[in-house]
Order: structure tokens, then sequence, then C-alpha cells
């Protein structure tokens, strides 16, 4: 039952989307705010992207909107992006969507000038509502409802829906995932039915759902409960489940544990994916000793080189993929809080990833016994420590001594890789204190090792 209800949200919505309702309406058709920015109002929190729908057809909307810039290659699906100012804003033309025979994508779509018709089409109550310019909500299906209940439900019969687009299988995980939400039984019951399906969907509208599911404030429930449907994206997490670890350190099988690190490191992608993956390898590694005390000897690179397949397979931007395969291989290096060790640490990994590093450490000690609690406070040190350093330019790289190729040059080596090696020797001895990073110091050094004759001043190679 369509329950229309006045508030007061209008008052929020931004000039330049107002701006454009109102040409909409001028031009004498319905403009309606949709998806997740009605729902972030009524969750009162402030949308930033903003999602319009209407009942005029995008041929229509190009003679609207054509002193501005447009750009219509969604158009086939009916939607146009039309640029207010620097804004650029999604309008689609309502849709009554026809049979799905692939599970993916409707064969065809329609258009219609009905609200309803498109509010019915979409996937869950709490998206499914509209509000117009002057903050008149529609709720065909009680999303409000389940907005203050803080349940995800499916509008229509949930089998259903997601036969028709398996992602919104992952999608309704991703909303219990980001909002915090549960997901109504019926609904919850469906997707697990309907999981394998997750095979067809392609890898990049998977990607797109995946990453904000992993970095969601209740990323932990989601993966604890719905683990058989993320198998169904990565089957290697499957031995992982219900894998005893049989050592001190460990109380909880290596998933349960994995679901600890990820919900305690910063919903950051790299990082959260990292988390997911850092002891990926440890099923695979799994050795008992004559004790019967459990060892993973090289779970660590096998799981890195399982992340790398894992998140090519994914379709992953590169530098992620190569900054999780890295963070997952080296996870289990110690790192002391010492200056030393740490501006060794910076050096190797560069500051991102050496603070990712110690956020895995910290998460993946948290999640371990109590016999590991004592590490988290020399982790939190090192970390402290990384930003000192960084704070007050303390030397961890070749760019930071106080001396260069041109200098070395001077001194009559060439370029080449020895004079990398030099510096690099160099770089190790400041960062050890055995060397001060000033320049009268740096150049002396240089010099006795030149006349030591380790480094070829005549010819390189
Ligand atoms: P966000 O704030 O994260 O963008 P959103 O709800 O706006 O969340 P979008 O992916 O931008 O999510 O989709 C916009 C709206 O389009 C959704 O709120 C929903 O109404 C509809 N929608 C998107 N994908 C689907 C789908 N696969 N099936 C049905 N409706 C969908
Ligand atoms: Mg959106």
């Amino acid at each position: 039952m369509t329950e229309k209800k006045q508030t007061h949200y209008h008052q929020m919505i931004p000039d330049h989307v107002l701006q454009c309702m109102r040409e909409l309406s001028e031009a004498g058709h319905e403009a309606w705010l949709v998806g997740g920015a009605v729902r972030d109002f009524c969750l009162g929190k402030i949308p930033t992207d903003f999602d319009l729908a209407t009942d005029a057809t995008p041929d229509r909307m190009l003679v609207i909107f054509s002193d501005r810039r447009i750009l219509s290659t969604g158009i086939r699906h009916g939607t146009i992006t039309v640029f207010f100012g620097a804004h650029p804003l999604e309008i689609t033309s309502f849709r009554k969507e026809g049979t799905y025979s692939d599970g993916r994508r409707p064969d065809f779509v329609t258009f219609t000038s009905c609200l309803n018709s498109d509010l019915t089409r979409r996937d869950f109550t709490i998206n499914a509502l509209a509000m117009n310019e002057n903050g008149l909500l529609i709720d065909m299906f009680g999303g409000c409802d389940d907005l203050s209940d803080g349940l995800i439900r499916c509008v229509g019969k949930p089998m259903e829906r997601f036969r028709e687009d398996s992602l919104r299988v992952l999608r309704a995980l991703r909303f219990a995932s980001t909002l915090g939400f549960r997901i109504e039984p019926q609904t919850s019951d469906a997707l697990r039915a309907c999981a394998v399906l997750l095979g067809s969907i392609s890898a990049e509208r998977v990607w797109e759902e995946f990453i904000p599911l992993i970095c969601g404030g209740n990323v932990g429930p989601v993966l604890e409960n719905y683990d058989d449907v993320i198998a169904q994206i990565i089957p290697e997490i499957r031995p992982m489940k219900g894998f005893h670890q049989h050592n001190p350190y460990h109380h909880l099988d290596v998933w349960t544990h994995t679901v600890r690190v990820v919900e305690n490191v910063p919903p950051e992608k790299t990082v959260r994916l990292a988390a997911l993956f850092h002891d990926i390898g440890k099923p695979g590694t799994f050795s008992s000793d004559e004790k019967g005390v459990g060892h993973f000897y090289g779970h660590e690179i096998k799981g890195a080189n399982i992340a790398y397949d894992v998140l090519g397979r994914m379709r992953s931007d590169s530098a992620t993929r190569a900054d999780v395969k890295q963070l997952v291989a080296i996870h289990c290096i110690p790192v002391s809080p010492d200056e030393m060790t740490v501006r060794r640490r910076l050096n190797q990994y560069g500051p991102e990833i050496f603070n990712q590093l110690i956020d895995i450490k910290i998460a993946d000690a948290k999640a371990q016994s109590g016999l590991c609690s004592g590490r988290i406070d020399a982790l939190l040190e090192s970390k402290e420590r990384a930003r000192e350093c960084i704070l007050l330019k303390k030397c961890f790289t070749k760019g930071n001594l106080m001396i260069n190729g041109s200098d070395l040059m001077e001194e009559g080596m060439s370029p080449g890789p020895k004079m990398g090696r030099l510096l690099e020797e160099i770089l190790g001895k400041v960062i050890a204190g055995e060397l001060s990073n000033e320049r009268e110091c740096l150049i002396r050094y240089a010099k006795s090792r030149l006349l030591q004759g380790s480094f070829d001043s005549e010819k390189d190679g």
C-alpha cells in the first residue's frame, strides 16, 4: 500500500539538483529523487550522490537539456548525465523492465510514464523510495518502516527478484554491511538459494559491490553469516571455515579469525582485502609437530599468490592487486618499535604500506589468543615512531640523503648500478645511525669507499 508522507528533506537538496528538478517540471514532466539519496535523507545522513527519475523519455530529455553539457553513454538504458555547472547528475527515464532470460540484464527496457512501475522494478524496499522537490515522499513497499527497523527486504517475491538479476544477492550483503542492517528472513533464504547464480555476473559488476561490502562498518557479521555466498565469488575461502589451528596462539578457526581481522582494520579497500586474504594460505600449508602443535610454514607466500590470482580474476585494479599481494606476503615479518627498524621498514615498503602493515598486525594480534596481547602496544609504538620519522623528515630514503648522484659524479664516479649501490650503503649507515646525514660527512665517507677501490670510479658495470 503506497504511503505518501510530507517531509522537510527537500530543504537539504543541493541547488543544482533542485535546478534540474525545476527544469524538468517546467517542461511539463515529473522529477523524483530516487535511490541512495532518499534513503540517506531518511537515515538523517547528507547524501553525496543524487539520482533522479523522470517520466520524460531519453529523447525528450535531450531536447529539454539541449543547452547543457550531456553525456549519453547510458541512453540505451534510459540514463543520461547532465552537467549543472561542474556537477554531473544522472537522470533516468522511468522504466519497467522486461523479462530477464540471463539473470543479469533485462532482455529489453521499456520506458513508462508511471512512477509506481519504476519503483516496483527496484531491488529493496529501502531503495524504492522517491521524493519530489517539495519533500513529498512516496513509499510503496514499507521502505520507511524497514529503514527504521534496519531491514533489507526485497521488493516483490525474493526468489523471483534474485533470479532476475543475481547481482542483487551481493547488493543485499553490500547494504547489510554498509548500513549495519539485518536481512529479512525470506530475503535471506532466497539470496542463499540464488547465490550460485552469481557465477553468471560479470567480474566488473561484482567488484563494484564487493568493495563497498568489504569496507562496510558491519562487514564482520556479514562475512560470518554469509560465507557460503562470498564463497561463490571466492571459492578459495572455503577451506578456511572451521579450520582448527592447533596452536596456542590461536583460539579461533582460520575463517573466524580472518573475519575478526577484517572488521578490525580501517575501512579502506587495500587493507581490508589484505586482511581478508592474509591467512588464506593456511589450510594449504598446515603441518603438525610431534607435540601436535600446528604450523603453517610459508602460508604468507602461498596466501599472497592466492590473493594475486583471486584479485586478477575479480578484475581488481593493478595497484590494489600488487599492494594486497605485498601486504599478505609480509604480514608475518617482525616490526619492533626502535627507530632503526622503523626507518628500515619505511625504506623497504614506503609509509603507506608500512602503516597498512601495522594496522593488519594489530588486528591480527587482537584476533589471536591472549598470548599475543603484549604485541599490540609495541605495534602502536611502531606506528607512532613512523609518524615522528615522517613529521621530523628523518632520513629513510635515498631521496632524503644530503648527497645524491651528482655529488658522487663530482667525485669521479660514473652513473649506473654501482653508484646506486654506494648510495644504498650510505643510506643503510645513516638509518643505522653510523653516519650522520650531513653533506660533508657523507662526501667524506663516499670518498673513502671510492679510494678502497671496491666502487670502481673509472667504469661502471
Ligand atoms: P549508493 O548510495 O551506494 O549509490 P544506491 O542505492 O544509490 O546506493 P546504486 O547502485 O547507485 O545504489 O543504485 C541506485 C538505485 O537503483 C538503487 O537504490 C535501486 O533503487 C536501483 N538499483 C540499482 N541496482 C539495481 C538492481 N540490480 N536491481 C534493481 N534495482 C537496482
Ligand atoms: Mg547511487
